[in-house]
């Protein structure tokens, strides 16, 4: 029994080593999101996990050592490995039904239900599950705000990290700091504190904060993510002032949920490193946003007639729900082009995150996280190129982890993905992706089988 136990023991630590090899990975072309320049043809050489050198074959290849395993992805495009930098992970819920809705509003149901009916422990597990699929579709990178089960979010990373599930690097931020009560202000009060304790930490005073970020710090959260009212009426500037100074004090970032015009000023004012959402940013903000550095994190999570392709697939909708929960498929939708186009001339940094914690019939985690694609170039017309910024360059920057990920450029974690076509002539193409390598890893090579 000991000598069993042992030996498993002993696989586990092989197999969570990372091996010193060397690996070139070629391709017909690289695209390189900061300057939109395209390599052709292009070779990455790999060294213990990061990038060691990035040229054409010719050069490359004389720098490999004898016997390095070589990659050739053909015809491919290779870019970086892709971030998202808003998700939930530990989250996936069914829309409301239309009268369930009507009654206790859009997400108040079916994030109850996911507090409520399931444990921490079945939560992390389906953050597994969501994570892998993640990964299977690119995303390299997330960063998870919340919606974590407690420490679920920390915990997955950690476990990731160490080898033991397939994943995504997490930056994690363990519970969401919100007013009293969080997002279950209307849940009935003699059973709600527990339910609101899994998965918000209170803050009603800038000593509460304080407190809140230390108690995340104990499950070494990577970001701290701060939840604004809508009237602004809970946690104020100066209260999210303290907030950023003591998360500033261990060097991490502050990521506000911020929709209206108050929460977002409220968010500048205190100092915000990002501000997620933003719907109904002014353009004096934008220019307070570009002056201070704040990041504008956009997520298109419902455009593009999201609502209507997760209905169609379940429930039957009354016209009246139809015609408000969705644009028309393929048709430009002015409000959502005038609201990229505005962030777009300010000079405001972006990066974009999907906000994903639905479950979409049909579509793993990984799919239906890439539907931002199409909403952000068909729905809003944002660029291909800048898309492709928004989940790669600009979004390392926003996690402060441009020093790692995010370019393909040596001294950078090889994480790498490849698509078959052209992805600034058809940014959809970022839907399937068709090869992905983690930290020098192959998570999937649909090409090797050609
Ligand atoms: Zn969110």
């Amino acid at each position: 029994m000991a000598t069993s136990f042992f030996a498993l023991f002993s696989i586990g630590q092989i197999t969570a080593q990372t091996p010193a090899t060397v690996t070139l990975v070629k391709a017909a072309r690289l695209l390189d999101p900061r300057t939109g320049n395209v390599l052709s043809p292009a070779a990455v050489l790999i060294e213990n996990g990061k990038i060691k050198e990035v040229g054409p074959p010719s050069q490359v290849q004389v720098h490999a050592p004898a016997g390095v395993k070589i990659i050739d992805l053909g015809s491919a495009t290779l870019l970086p490995g892709l971030i998202d930098s808003h998700t939930h992970l530990l989250l996936n819920v069914n829309v409301p039904a239309e009268a369930e809705m009507t009654r206790y509003g859009f997400f108040q149901p079916a994030l109850l239900l996911a507090v409520a009916a399931k444990s921490p422990a079945e939560r992390v597990l389906l953050g597994a599950q969501m994570a892998h699929e993640d990964l299977e579709s690119g995303f390299t990178t997330v960063r998870n705000l919340g919606h974590s089960g407690i420490d679920g979010d920390a915990a997955l990373r950690d476990a990731i990290n160490a080898g033991r599930v397939p994943g995504p690097r997490i930056l994690a931020s363990a519970r969401k700091l919100t007013p009293p009560g969080g997002y279950f202000a209307a849940l009935n009060p003699a059973v709600a504190d527990p339910i609101v304790r899994e998965e918000f930490l209170e803050v009603a005073s800038s000593d509460e904060g304080r407190r809140a970020v230390d108690a995340n710090f104990f499950y070494k959260v990577d970001v701290i993510k701060v939840v604004i009212d809508d009237d602004g009426a809970g946690i104020t500037a100066p209260v999210l002032a303290a907030i950023v100074e003591e998360a500033h004090r261990a060097h991490k970032k502050v990521a506000v949920h911020a929709g209206t015009t108050i929460a977002i000023q409220i968010a500048i004012d205190g100092g915000a490193d990002s501000i997620e959402h933003g719907n109904d940013v002014t353009d004096e903000q934008l220019k307070l946003m570009r002056d201070k550095g704040i990041f504008f994190d956009i997520t298109p999570t419902f455009w593009n007639g999201f609502l209507n392709k997760v209905y169609e697939g379940t429930i039957v909708m009354s016209p009246e729900l139809k015609t408000r929960m969705g644009a028309i498929k393929g048709r430009r939708h002015p409000a959502n082009v005038s609201f990229v186009q505005r962030i777009m001339k300010s000079g405001a940094k972006f990066a974009v995150g999907s906000d994903m914690c639905w479950f979409v019939p049909g579509k793993t985690r990984g799919e239906a996280t890439a539907m931002i694609f199409a909403a952000l170039h068909d729905d809003a017309g944002m660029p291909p190129l800048d898309v492709i910024r928004s989940v790669t360059t600009n979004a390392a920057e926003m996690l402060g982890w441009q020093d790692r990920v995010g370019a393909v450029e040596p001294g950078k974690f090889a994480d790498l993905v490849a698509v078959a076509g052209d992805p600034i002539a058809d940014v959809t193409e970022l839907e399937r992706i068709r090869f992905v390598m983690k930290g020098g890893q192959v998570v999937r090579n649909d090409f090797a089988s050609h």
